[in-house]
């Protein structure tokens, strides 16, 4: 089983993921986190990378392909994963059904305006570590500057300013909102409102996946057992 969070930068998706992934004992993979990932170490794909990511533009379909695939086989997502920020386009999501043919994908869209969003970005901060996601208004570590998971440092994205936040929504809207009505109309699409405490939205999508478990999955002991 896979699960795809889509929606615009700031609507949680990152979030509802990392709960997700605890849950229902599956990785979350967000190709965000991987990229950075590449432009701290400088590899040769992060420094290809690098400005694009921080003028908000997505970077090339091969390169995040690429990345995501070797992640994809490694063996602990036999069982499933979820992904974050992928696809961002129609191009991807196709490539992806390709590789990935699995019939067992779930698609849940999270909403927000571009109000909220702004106001949730500015003042996000992730761990540099593990790349959790705190929030100075909303979600405060439990010590300051400091991952609740990991202890690791926390930092706020480069890509996080006010600027560059409104042209990765434009980016959104452009580019990646095409793929709500790809999936619409392949029948596995949800959407939930983000506007809402992060347990609230947990609660609606963790109901949608269990529904959508006790009726599809093949292997419902796997996802469910004591849960
Ligand atoms: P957010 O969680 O705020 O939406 P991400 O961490 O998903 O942001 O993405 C940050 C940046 O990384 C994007 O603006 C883009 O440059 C790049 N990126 C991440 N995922 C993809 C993808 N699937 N395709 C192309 N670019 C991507
Ligand atoms: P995305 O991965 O979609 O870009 P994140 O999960 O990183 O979004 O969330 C963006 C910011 O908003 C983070 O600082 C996060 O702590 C905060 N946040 C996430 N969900 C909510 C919510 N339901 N209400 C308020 N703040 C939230
Ligand atoms: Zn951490």
């Amino acid at each position: 089983m896979r699960i795809i969070l889509l929606g615009p930068p700031g609507a949680g998706k990152g979030t509802q993921a990392e709960l997700l992934s605890k849950k229902l004992s599956i990785p979350k993979i967000s190709t965000g986190d991987l990229l950075r990932d590449e432009v701290e170490k400088k590899t040769n794909l992060g420094i290809k990378v690098k400005k694009k990511i921080e003028k908000g533009e997505l970077v090339d379909d091969e390169l995040v392909f690429d990345i995501l695939k070797k992640r994809i086989e490694k063996n602990d997502c036999k069982r499933g994963y979820i992904l974050d920020g992928f696809p961002r386009n129609i191009n991807q999501a196709e490539k992806f059904y390709k590789l990935f043919n699995n019939d067992q994908e779930l698609v849940i869209e999270i909403s927000l305006s571009e109000n909220e969003l702004v106001r949730r970005l500015t003042s996000r901060r992730i761990c540099k570590n593990c790349g959790a996601s705190y929030n100075l208004l909303f979600f405060r570590p439990k010590i300051k500057n400091k991952c609740d998971e990991c202890g690791g440092d926390l930092v706020r994205r480069d890509d996080d300013r006010e600027d560059v936040i409104k042209k990765r929504f434009k980016v959104y809207e452009d580019e990646t909102k095409p793929l709500i009505n790809y999936y619409y109309k392949k029948g596995n699409y949800f959407k939930i409102n983000g506007e809402a405490d992060i347990s609230e939205i947990f609660k609606r999508i963790y109901a949608i996946i269990k529904n959508y478990i006790e009726k599809f999955a093949e292997r419902k002991s796997d996802y469910l057992q004591n849960k």
